[in-house]
């Protein structure tokens, strides 16, 4: 689906036209071409700080360097080269008089931020802090990061916050390179929790991060399903894809052009999730990735709303996705140190008009992952959920222009993600160095308005 409005808004002809009409001008995002790069931020000039005794700066610095940043940390050093990013510890905010220090760092440098850098502020959890007062300033964060995305989202610039739990410090690695990097291209105003709980994996390689793993990547014949079976095997993965017999011939297409393996079956089959483990298990020995992306919808008000369309998209969305997992798990295919990642929406965070089927199925996997995750720790597996905003797909072909057109400029950065954008987020929930990200939800929105 082409956004006319960003090609007339970078047409020199019709630029002018765009101005003076004061329609929104989308800022041409940054994307990652390739795949990622032992050392991501050479040429990158990011500025650090934080308060005193915050307990993440010392890693946030060893990450950057060993990334190739060059880091700014005074004032005074530099001054003016562009910043490409900014990453602020405030683990050590013991109340709201250190709040302040967010403003004092922040104001000079937020008008030297280029175009597309990364904001990443980490932040202790606040519900491990002692004092109420702590917990507030830690909390308080958020609303910060929040903000700050809004204004400078039009710049195409993403904020972010990682909430880090005591001990999670030697986590961070993986997750600073993603949200500092480029491939955070349409992930903003995001509050990720990094915890302790899952067991290191035995090595974390900075780029072919999969090299070695096997993925299972369902509705991968298009759309966010195939960006994510391209991206996943770019990154090394060996890519099962499986979706529908009525798109065969574009299943085996994505398959082919990434030398992955087609695999035609409708997940809410009775013998399906059976069927699934034995090609696995014959084929591979078992799974360290689950994609879990095959998804429709059958929007309606709810009064009109049949029971026909109800139960398709409980299905699909929910029902064939416990049952596979079920089966994976009792099958003992999924192996240690796994990742498992599930598509949900902002529609399961906020609700939306007409669609209660759908939304009632999405926020299902919230729920899902916040309690499969503490169970599955043990074994070194994560489980995640990503809630896409508006991506442009064939499923939001299907809206009428106008509800299209507002719902693509509805977010800080005033246009809609590509399948892209989504699987590079998957991409790093999948792999070794997101060990500390379990249990949550991350929405990869462009910051939408609608349930922010
Ligand atoms: P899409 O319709 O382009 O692709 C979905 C794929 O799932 C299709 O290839 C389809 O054939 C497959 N599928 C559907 N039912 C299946 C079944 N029973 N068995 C096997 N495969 C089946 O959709 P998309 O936009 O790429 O969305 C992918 C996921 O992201 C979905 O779960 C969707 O709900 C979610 N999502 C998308 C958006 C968006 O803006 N596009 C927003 C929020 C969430």
């Amino acid at each position: 689906m082409t956004d006319r409005l960003m090609s007339l808004a970078h047409n020199p002809l019709t630029r002018g036209l765009v101005r003076a009409l004061g329609l929104p001008q989308p800022t041409q995002l940054a994307r990652a071409r390739v795949g990622w790069s032992a050392r991501p931020f050479v040429d990158r000039v990011l500025a650090v700080g934080g308060t005193p005794g915050g307990f993440a700066r010392q890693q946030v610095h060893a990450a950057l360097t060993e990334g190739g940043a060059r880091v700014v940390e005074s004032a005074s050093e530099g001054a003016d080269p562009e910043l490409h990013g900014i990453v602020f510890d405030a683990t050590g905010l013991e109340g709201p008089g250190g709040l302040r220090a967010l403003y004092d760092f922040f104001h000079p440098r937020g008008p030297r931020l280029a175009r597309n850098a990364r904001v990443l502020v980490v932040a202790a959890v606040p519900e491990e802090m002692e004092r109420p007062a702590a917990a507030a300033a830690a909390r308080g964060v958020e609303g910060f990061v929040r903000s700050l995305g809004k204004e400078v989202g039009r710049r195409g610039v993403t904020v972010n916050l990682i909430y880090l739990a005591r001990g999670a410090e030697a986590r961070l690695s993986g997750p600073l390179r993603f949200f500092c990097g480029v491939a955070c291209t349409y992930v903003s105003g995001q509050a990720v929790r990094l915890s302790t709980g899952v067991r290191p994996p035995s090595a974390v390689p900075l780029h072919e991060a999969l090299d070695g793993k096997v993925a299972l990547v369902t509705g991968a014949a298009r759309g966010i399903g195939e960006a994510t079976a391209q991206r996943l095997a770019q990154e090394g993965a060996r890519v099962v894809c499986l979706d529908v017999p009525a798109l065969e011939e574009a299943l085996k297409a994505t398959a082919s052009r990434i030398g992955g393996e087609a695999l035609v079956l409708d997940v809410t089959a009775t013998d399906a999730p059976a069927r699934l483990v034995a090609a696995l298990k014959e084929r591979h020995g078992g799974v360290d990735i689950v994609v879990h992306n095959a998804g429709i919808t059958r929007d309606r008000t709810f009064a009109k709303m049949t029971p026909e369309q109800w139960d398709a998209v409980l299905a699909v969305n929910l029902a064939a996705i416990v049952a596979v997992d079920e089966a994976l798990s009792e099958g003992g295919v999924l192996r240690d140190d796994g990742r498992l990642v599930y598509l949900s929406s902002i529609s399961g965070v906020a609700g939306n008009f007409g669609q209660t089927n759908y939304a009632t199925s999405k926020a299902a996997l919230i729920g899902y992952v916040a309690a499969l995750a503490p169970r599955l720790a043990g074994r070194g597996i994560c489980a995640n959920a990503v809630a896409p905003g508006f991506i442009e797909t064939a499923m939001v072909d299907k809206m009428p222009l106008m509800t299209r057109e507002v719902g693509r400029r509805l977010n800080s950065l005033s246009q809609g993600g590509l399948p892209r954008d989504v699987a590079e987020l998957i991409t790093f929930l999948a792999s070794p160095g997101a060990f500390g990200v379990t249990g949550n939800t991350v929405r990869v929105c462009g910051q939408g308005l609608i349930g922010a």
